[in-house]
């Protein structure tokens, strides 16, 4: 393996290690991955070594600045020094105790204090489990059995909840009542069968839609910022208006922070956009790469878990380990500054990518925040929803672009979505933008047409 930690900019980099070792994988796992996710991660399926601070090393021993971080987690990076030690000083005293502990205790009240709608928290280990909680608590305090979902939204892969995710267009049916499309074999229709879904960032929709619906409607549940379709942040009075109606009809709204939890603020975006929601479900940067997922809200609903009349359990909630990650991942997010160093380098990437975009006429969609951002190849009106992202960007041309980027030494995720973390420096934003103009003009690849 090389042993510098420059990122190579030679166009032919070697991947044999990588896949002999994934040719093996897939005799062992199926589709050699553990995660759907995973399946069509890279152009090329990479196996890494190691991960340190903003780098990836592959089994060839390529080094990645890498952007996917986890698919979000690794917030402070991989190999967090302070969230390792807090881990390994934690396990020395044990893993699980099928009982209380006091980091449990310490973690959930910090989350109160930082979180604008939590007043009580339960803990599990990842973000579709508590997404299952928050729509079981919400049916259970409305007594209602509809949910309304939005299309390109994206609350975990369970039976429940896995509906429109990205749904082929000409299956979608119309632009204001979707049609709700199951994209997983063996799925359970029924289990879906009280899934509503409409258009989001569309206020009147949702206002049609509750006036006619509200008395069979337990929650509306939407990512407050959405990024499983490009990143959207929502239009001004949107999630006001939401909040209103909710409101008005006795709806429970939740926001599905898996993703911008601890990572567009260190309140969230409920705490960034000033809205709060009755519900949260929280994960990923939570923990600093470590599993975990919580949901937590208003006392009134949660209180129903409390007196286990809702049902949530799990062998692993609370585990040591995850606690004590969590702890150590939220003091040192609470470091004066820490999001606004991220969010300006995050910023800065952003334009940088714009610019080698623009330089080499190429229509570079670069949308969301500094913290977490998406690329697509992207000529047409502005992106405001899953639709209208559908329709203009060019999948060909950003498979093009991932698969240069990867020769270059950079590493966003598979769909075009880019993650900040505290370990990013400055140069690596800088390399990141020269290695982009470099994969650009990569003859036959990344090139608009
Ligand atoms: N909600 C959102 C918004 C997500 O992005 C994800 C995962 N990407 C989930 C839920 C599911 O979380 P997990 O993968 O931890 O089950």
């Amino acid at each position: 393996m090389r042993n510098t930690d420059e990122v190579t900019t030679s166009t032919r980099r070697s991947y044999a290690n990588s896949e002999q070792q994934y040719a093996e994988a897939c005799t062992v796992l199926a589709g050699g991955v553990n995660s759907n996710f995973r399946l069509h991660g890279q152009p090329v399926p990479l196996v890494f070594q190691r991960g340190i601070g903003a780098r990836l090393y592959d089994v060839d021993g390529n080094v990645y600045v890498d952007y996917a971080m986890g698919m979000g987690p690794n917030i402070l990076g991989h190999a967090p020094e302070p969230v390792i030690r807090a881990v390994a000083d934690s396990l020395a005293g044990g893993q699980i105790f099928a009982g209380q502990h006091s980091s449990e205790v310490q973690l959930a009240r910090r989350v109160c204090e930082l979180v604008p709608c939590a007043e009580l928290v339960r803990f599990g280990v990842a973000g579709s489990e508590m997404d299952q909680a928050a729509l079981r608590l919400a049916r259970a305090y409305t007594g209602r059995a509809k949910v309304v979902k939005f299309e390109g939204h994206y609350h975990g892969w369970f039976d429940t909840i896995l509906v429109s995710v990205a749904p082929p267009l000409d299956q979608a049916g119309p632009a204001e009542e979707p049609l709700p499309h199951l994209p997983s074999a063996g799925q359970s229709v029924a289990a879906a069968q009280d899934i509503v879904i409409l258009p989001w960032n569309n206020l009147d929709v949702v206002r049609a839609y509750l006036q006619a619906h509200a008395t069979e409607t337990a929650a509306l549940i939407m990512e407050p910022i959405l990024c499983n379709t490009s990143v959207i942040v929502p239009r001004p009075g949107y999630l006001e208006g939401v909040r209103e109606l909710c409101d008005r009809y006795g709806v429970v709204l939740i926001f599905d922070e898996v993703i911008t939890g601890f990572r567009v603020g260190l309140h969230g975006a409920q705490g960034r956009l000033g809205v709060t929601p009755d519900l949260s479900v929280f994960a990923k940067s939570l923990a600093g790469g470590f599993p975990i997922g919580a949901v937590v809200g208003r006392r009134s609903i949660m209180e129903l878990a409390a007196d286990g009349s809702v049902l949530h359990g799990g062998s692993f909630n609370g585990h040591t380990a995850s606690m004590a990650a969590g702890l150590a991942t939220l003091q040192e997010l609470s470091r004066a500054g820490v999001y606004e160093q991220m969010e300006a380098r995050g910023d800065a990437l952003m334009a940088g990518l714009r610019r080698v975009a623009e330089r080499a006429g190429i229509r570079l969609l670069v949308q969301g925040l500094g913290t977490v951002f998406n690329t697509a190849f992207c000529d047409g009106p502005p992106v405001t929803d899953y639709r209208s992202y559908q329709q203009c960007s060019d999948s060909a041309q950003l498979r093009g672009f991932l698969h240069a980027l990867q020769e270059h030494g950079v590493r966003p995720t598979s769909r075009g979505t880019w993650f900040l973390s505290t370990a990013h420096t400055d140069a690596d934003v800088e390399e990141t933008i020269r290695a982009a103009e470099a994969a650009l003009g990569f003859p036959g690849r990344g090139r608009a047409a």
